[in-house]
C-alpha cells in the first residue's frame, strides 16, 4: 500500500514539473479578482501629466519603468532627461499623486 501511494507522489511530482513555464499557476487559497482591461494592461503610465515639462503625455513617446512605476512623457528627450536624475523627477511625480 506504501509503494503504491510513493509511487503516486512521485508521477505527481514529474506531471508538477513537465508543466510548461508559461502556464500560470494558482494555489489554492489565492484570490482570483476579476479587473477590468484598463487595469490589466500592464502598459499604462502611472502619470497623466510629464515630470518634466509639466505637459500631458503623449502616448507615441515610449513609456519607462522606474521602480515598479510606469511613466509617460510629452516629447522626446523628456525621457532622457528623466534617466539623468529619476530621484527628482520621480519626487515630482510622488507630489502630483497626492
Ligand atoms: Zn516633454
Amino acid at each position: 500500500m506504501k509503494k503504491i501511494f510513493l509511487a503516486a507522489a512521485i508521477n505527481l511530482i514529474i506531471a508538477g514539473t513537465s508543466l510548461p513555464q508559461n502556464e500560470p499557476m494558482f494555489l489554492n487559497n489565492e484570490k482570483i479578482v476579476e479587473v477590468n482591461m484598463k487595469e490589466r494592461n500592464p502598459l499604462t503610465p502611472i502619470n497623466e501629466v510629464c515630470p518634466i515639462e509639466g505637459k500631458k503625455i503623449d502616448h507615441k513617446i515610449p513609456y519607462l519603468i522606474f521602480g515598479n512605476k510606469i511613466i509617460g512623457f510629452c516629447c522626446p528627450g523628456c525621457d532622457n532627461a528623466f534617466l539623468k536624475n529619476p530621484k527628482l523627477y520621480e519626487e515630482k511625480l510622488n507630489k502630483k499623486e497626492k
